[in-house]
């Protein structure tokens, strides 16, 4: 058997038809091999025209300006049937979303938050049950909010920054009380009433500027998930940079998340683009499969993205 880093060719290889059916795909892990009766016995592998090591791919820097315009598109209820299909939208167009996850759903999925986590995508709390935290008592508030976390650490091994409470139903203690930092949105787009692709194309498109705008979407309508295909591209068209609720907030209003802080429509309707941008780490994403597979095709190397 060859060393696992060996990356010589892989029987699989019949030219850029596949393309488009890996591109999203990783390889099985541990197993390079088609069964049946096309293993090419590796030992025939000639050194010298093979590199002995894995070839490096450079890894993806993402890089946001400040000063260009941005916003954030938010998915809620998650995670669930059409998550992979978002993903799927956003990673062909390196762009970036948060998802705000309900924790029971990620204790039942939780694999979509590793390719959320991979793709550099934020993945945030929208409590553990989806009730309204503002009719509870404090400490049934608390527990209902670390039961989510702990969903989040069996799923990537940390808990969430941020919480986006369910309704956006807030009170003083869950704004202000929570230990958490609590945001809600200033564009809704109701795709739950519509359920319609077309109608949220047309009202976000509507808008006029959604410079430092927080859209509101949700992860369990195919409307949504056909709207997102048209829409990523089309915000980027337009100049948008596709960034996460934390990097909003850091690049554009120039703030870190803190805990017992509540970010809602008074906030960003009395907060324009900070003079003073945060910068937050780098972060190094997956490079995308080459056009066209070369006569020795790299094994994909998925990094994963630096801590921010
Ligand atoms: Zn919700």
């Amino acid at each position: 058997m060859p060393p696992a880093a060996w990356a010589g060719p892989r029987p699989s290889q019949e030219g850029g038809s596949i393309q488009s059916s890996v591109l999203h795909t990783q390889a099985p892990p541990g197993d390079d091999s088609v069964p049946g009766e096309e293993n090419i016995p590796i030992e025939e592998a000639p050194a010298a025209e093979e590199p002995a090591e894995p070839v490096e791919e450079e890894p993806y820097v993402r890089v946001i300006d400040p000063a260009a315009p941005m916003v954030a598109l938010t998915f809620d209820d998650g995670p669930g049937k059409r998550t992979g299909e978002l993903l799927d939208a956003l990673e062909e167009h390196r762009a970036h979303a948060t998802f705000f996850e309900v924790g029971r759903n990620v204790a039942q999925y939780p694999q979509p938050l590793v390719r959320m986590d991979e793709l550099g995508c934020e993945i945030a709390s929208h409590s553990n049950a989806h009730r309204d935290l503002s009719k509870m008592k404090k400490r049934t508030m608390l527990a209902e909010l670390d039961a989510a976390d702990q969903a989040f650490i069996s799923a990537i091994g940390r808990a969430p920054t941020l919480v986006r409470p369910p309704y956006g139903a807030v009170n003083s203690t869950v704004k202000y009380a929570s230990g958490r930092t609590m945001v809600t949105w200033t564009v809704d787009t109701e795709d739950w009433r519509s359920q319609d692709a077309q109608t949220v194309v047309d009202y976000v498109q509507s808008l006029p500027n959604l410079d430092g705008e927080i859209i509101l979407m949700h992860s369990t309508y195919k409307s949504t998930a056909q709207a997102v295909a048209v829409l990523v591209p089309w915000l980027q068209e337009q100049g948008y940079q596709l960034v996460t609720v934390t990097e909003l907030l850091a690049y554009y209003y120039g703030e870190l998340p803190q805990p017992d802080h509540f970010y809602g429509y008074t906030y960003f309707a009395n907060h324009g683009r900070t003079d003073a941008p945060i910068e937050l780490p780098s972060m190094y994403l997956p490079e995308e499969e080459p056009e066209a597979p070369p006569a020795t095709p790299p094994r994909s190397t998925r990094k994963k993205r630096g801590e921010s």
